[in-house]
This record gives C-alpha cells, sequence and structure tokens, in this order.
C-alpha cells in the first residue's frame, strides 16, 4: 500500500513510473463474454438470482472440470462467489472455528493469513525452500490435532511456484488420512508455461471430502472487475456456503455471471493468446534478471509474477536503515520509477515481486532501468 499510494504521488507529479505491482493481465475481457453480459442486460436479467449464482454457471463449472480432470461434481457441489476472495473467506468461516489451524505454505498470498484470522483461525505458514517448491512432506508434518485444513496455491502468488501432481496426490492421500481438508486456490491454473497444471479436480473423485478447489475467472479470463469466483467441492461444505453467502452478498452480479458462462465456453483462443504471451515474457524477465549482479531469479513455473532475490543488492544501494525489500521497493520507486511489491508483504524480506502484465515494451525499458538502480 505505501508503495502504490507513492507510485501515485509520483504519477501525479509528471513521473513516468513502470507499474510492475498489478496483481491482474493487462488484456481486454474477452468479447464474448461482454456481449454476452451486455445482452444479459438488455434481457432484463437484472433482478436477484438463486443467491449460489445461476445454474447455468454452477453447471458449466461442474462440466468443465468433469471434462477437464474427471470430477465427479455436480450443481450441488458448485458455487459462484464474488472473486475467489469470497470463496476463500466462506470456506475459512465455515471450516475454522476459534483456535483452528490452518497450514499452508509461504512466500504466500497476502489474504491467506489475514482471512484465516478473521475466521478466528491460526495461520500456520511453512517457509518453502530456495526453489519455493511446494511439497507435502513439510505441510503434513505441521499438523498438529488443531489443524483443520491444509491450504496450497498452485501456481503460486508470489513465487509463481506450481505443485507437482506426485506432490500433490501425497498432500491430498495425508490430509485424507488424518480427516483434514486440502483448500487449493488456482485462481492461475491456466498460467502454467511448462507442462501440465497438476489440478485438485483430478483427485476428487478418490477423496470427495477431502478437496475443496477454489478458482476465479480474474486471471485466466482478465476478468478482475467482474468479481466472478468459485468453489467446487464437497456438497456439505458448498451448502454451507451457499447459506452463509446468502446472508453476506446474496448472490454474484447477475450479468456479469452470464458473461462468465459465455467466457467458460467460447474464449479458449483468447486464453491461449495471452497465455503465450506471457509466456514469453516469463523467459524474457528471467533472462533479464539472471543478468544484474546480486539479483537471483528462478524461473517460475506459472501464474505472472517472478519473485527474484535480491538481498544481495541491500548493501549496495541501500543506506543501513533502509535495508530490506520495502527499502529496496521504495528506493526502486525514487530512483528508478519502478513499482514493484517488497517480498515483505508476502513473508519474505529477501525478495521484491514483479508483474509482467505490461507490454513488452515496457518490460524491455524496465529491466533496463532496473539494471542501471541496481548497478549504481
Ligand atoms: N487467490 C490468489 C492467490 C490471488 O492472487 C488472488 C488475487 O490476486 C485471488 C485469490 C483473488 O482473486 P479474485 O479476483 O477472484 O477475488
Amino acid at each position: 500500500m505505501r508503495v502504490a499510494r507513492r507510485a501515485k504521488e509520483l504519477r501525479a507529479e509528471g513521473r513516468e513510473i513502470v507499474d510492475w505491482s498489478a496483481g491482474e493481465p493487462d488484456f481486454a475481457s474477452p468479447a464474448v463474454a461482454i456481449q454476452a453480459a451486455q445482452q444479459a442486460l438488455a434481457d432484463g436479467r437484472t433482478k436477484y438470482t438463486v443467491a449460489s449464482g445461476i445454474p447455468d454457471l454452477r453447471d458449466a463449472l461442474a462440466e468443465t472440470y468433469h471434462q477437464r480432470h474427471g470430477a465427479p461434481w455436480q450443481r450441488p457441489n458448485s458455487l459462484v462467489t464474488v472473486g475467489a476472495k469470497a470463496a476463500l473467506f466462506e470456506v475459512f468461516q465455515i471450516l475454522v472455528d476459534d483456535g483452528a489451524e490452518v497450514i499452508y505454505p509461504t512466500p504466500a498470498w497476502v489474504s491467506f493469513g489475514a482471512q484465516v484470522r478473521l475466521a478466528g483461525g491460526v495461520p500456520v505458514e511453512v517457509k518453502t525452500g530456495e526453489g519455493f517448491e511446494i511439497t507435502a512432506a513439510p505441510l503434513l508434518d505441521a499438523v498438529t490435532d488443531r489443524t483443520r485444513a491444509i491450504l496450497i496455491n498452485s501456481p503460486c502468488n508470489p513465487t509463481g511456484a506450481a505443485i507437482s501432481a506426485t506432490e500433490l496426490r501425497r498432500l491430498v492421500e495425508g490430509a485424507a488420512e488424518r480427516g483434514l481438508v486440502v483448500i487449493s486456490d488456482e485462481t492461475y491454473e491456466h498460467f502454467v508455461y511448462d507442462g501440465e497444471h497438476a489440478s485438485s479436480a483430478a483427485l476428487a473423485a478418490e477423496y470427495p471430502d477431502t478437496v475443496v478447489l477454489v478458482s476465479s475467472f480474474s486471471k485466466t479470463w482478465a476478468m478482475t472487475g467482474w468479481r466472478v469466483g468459485y468453489m467446487l467441492g464437497p456438497e456439505a461444505i458448498v451448502a454451507k456456503a451457499a447459506s452463509l453467502q446468502g446472508h453476506m452478498t446474496s448472490n454474484p452480479t447477475s450479468f456479469a455471471m452470464w458473461g462468465a458462462v459465455a467466457a467458460l465456453e467460447g474464449a479458449d483462443e483468447d486464453v491461449r493468446r495471452m497465455i503465450e504471451e506471457f509466456r514469453w515474457r516469463r523467459d524474457f524477465v528471467v533472462e533479464k534478471l539472471n543478468e544484474i549482479p546480486g539479483v537471483y531469479c528462478p524461473r517460475p513455473d506459472g501464474a505472472f509474477y517472478v519473485f527474484p532475490s535480491v538481498a544481495r543488492c541491500f548493501e549496495k544501494v541501500l543506506s543501513p536503515d533502509q535495508r530490506g525489500s520495502l527499502g529496496l521497493a521504495e528506493h526502486l520507486l525514487e530512483e528508478a520509477g519502478i513499482a514493484l511489491v517488497p517480498g515483505l508483504a508476502f513473508g519474505d524480506d529477501d525478495h521484491v515481486r514483479i508483474s509482467f502484465t505490461c507490454s513488452r515494451e515496457i518490460l524491455a525499458a524496465g529491466t533496463e532501468k532496473l539494471t542501471a538502480a541496481l548497478m549504481r
């Protein structure tokens, strides 16, 4: 927030800022989605719907994961929510009682810990290693008799690391043996650049009471402002979430859901094009960052972030009282006009997060400015 506020001030002063802080694609929402939402408005689909979302979208979501991953889900397993954020909020409210623990690997997205705390629970963070690999054993080792759920986010915001199918199976098996739920945030499921995305949906037939999948239209279809996300999982959990949602937000916006149906059914080509572009940008930015002395940037499997280690630059460019990822982010903003997110926000002060959600030209100019600022 501090970096974003300062970036805004500098922009207002007329400075050109390279914005690498955004958590959303720089692509337009699919035309078919826009047309369908406009049509829904024109057709008067502007009233309350069922609180759990329009049946067409709930069915289309269940069917999509059935076809893609063999999940046995049907309408009662499917809930449309106001973004993935609301789905996560609801699942924590339902599963987590006072003092219950939710285990998840870090670095992690900022809202996980906050949402677990809001439910009265205790976030238990398990640090991943050098390459940020998400593996089952350390997460299962952290289980206590107070643990209620294990949460993973693959591909991960901010590291881009993705869990392998083998590790995912180990995790779900281990969780099922212990009577726990695995909450799998797959918001970035389509942003996988090498190989296949390992989805928890593929294990839902074997472990129907264990797997809760949360995902969203926000990133895959560049529809962040539409606020449409979803949860798929055990009927009992989905029904409770629907009931909570009925008192919280009621249905997600009616015409946005009609746009989402159209995106799901007719925008594969838009998604494919966007992923191709992001793959190019990932390769470019990783190469450029690794050329900067003192920077080490692991190659992310997915999402649209890189999370380079920059700790070796602290001494070189920062005064002793400034040393840390926030100090570096502030320094880069003032000196080079680059806005990025300090790793501190995700629980890791040695790194910064760069979103490659900008044009190739801005990416090239930005990496040049960054190189100059860190070599100085
Ligand atoms: N989960 C992760 C890991 C995210 O990074 C985000 C957004 O940045 C969300 C969930 C929330 O997405 P939505 O826009 O669907 O609420």
